[in-house]
């Protein structure tokens, strides 16, 4: 049931494993295993400049290709994993993995290519997630700050404490930059956007996969692009999956796609082929 990178590729138990504690049990059981094994892999999905076709940057996506069920969902494991505080050690891991691959992409194509990373407010308020580590992992690789864009979600900024502050102010002053994914959700407060220094807005996919000219979709994502970009935000629109979209998108002013119109999630390999073809 694990093949390729695009659509459908997720082996097909998983929605049923997620759901009870038995299935979630082996889960955990066997994301232990595939920690200490290095079964987890990153794929990348290219981020592109609506107006140009340009390829801006890339979101890693992590990827588990379990020995028997094939390739298992991250919105299967992550709860697992952030349940059971694996996700600090695996999130650590996904950071210096991209930033790595990144410093390779900046080198030989794109001088100015970033690099996105999923963070999990689960990770980010652990006391695993220390920020002066990442900082000076970023300077090894000779990157700077706003190379990298950290995306969060509303769930991480709704119980903010002092922590989780202070690591984003931190992470503001060496120049990394903020993404709110899957907006609009969540709790959408809108308060967060004035007290939070953010960078980019994502509109989830769930917006994006209905748009019609006249649809209420259409008119939520309108108003979000036109709200953002007053506030001096960048928008990008996930799941865009057919030229319609795209032209629709595009046509409210939106920055930024993300989606199967452009490109599946990508292994590195791929994804350097991708960006030597976009050139
Ligand atoms: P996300 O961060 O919102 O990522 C976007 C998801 O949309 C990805 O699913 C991507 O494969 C999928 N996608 C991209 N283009 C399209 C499209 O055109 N149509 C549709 N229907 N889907 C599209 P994926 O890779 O299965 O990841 C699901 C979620 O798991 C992510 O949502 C993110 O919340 C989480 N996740 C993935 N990797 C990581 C990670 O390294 N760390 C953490 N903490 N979470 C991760
Ligand atoms: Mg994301
Ligand atoms: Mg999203
Ligand atoms: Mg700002």
């Amino acid at each position: 049931a694990a093949k390729g990178n695009g659509r459908n590729q997720y082996c097909y138990f998983t929605p049923i494993m997620q759901q009870d504690a038995h299935g979630r049990r082996q889960i955990l059981r066997d994301l232990i295993v595939a920690r200490d094994q290095q079964q987890f892999v990153l794929h990348y999905q290219p981020v592109v400049e609506l107006a140009t076709g340009r390829v801006h940057k890339a979101e890693a996506l992590i990827r588990w290709t379990h020995p028997t069920m094939g390739m298992i969902s991250p919105a299967a494991f992550i709860p697992v994993a952030e349940d059971s505080g694996i996700i600090v050690g695996m999130g650590d891991w996904v950071f210096r993995q991209a930033t790595r691959q990144s410093a390779l992409w900046r080198t030989a194509h794109h001088h100015d290519f970033q690099i996105s990373v999923n963070v999990s407010p689960v990770q980010f308020m652990a006391e695993g997630l220390d920020h002066d580590e990442w900082l000076t992992h970023l300077q090894q690789l000779n990157l700077p700050g706003h190379s990298v864009v950290v995306e969060i979600t509303e769930r991480l900024l709704m119980d903010a404490n002092v922590d989780v502050r202070n690591k984003l102010l931190a992470f503001r002053d060496a120049g990394i930059q903020v993404a709110l994914d899957d907006f609009g959700t969540g709790y959408s407060s809108l308060s967060y956007l004035k007290k939070f220094d953010i960078d980019y807005i994502k509109i989830d996919q769930s917006f994006v996969s209905n748009l019609g000219p006249d649809t209420d979709d259409m008119a939520l994502c309108e108003a979000i692009i036109v709200m953002a970009h007053r506030l001096g935000l960048k928008v990008i629109a996930e799941g865009v999956e057919t030229e319609a979209q795209r032209d629709l998108l595009l046509r409210a002013g939106c920055d930024y796609g993300q989606g199967y119109l452009f490109s599946p999630p990508l292994a590195a390999e791929e994804f350097t082929a991708f960006l030597a073809s976009s050139e």
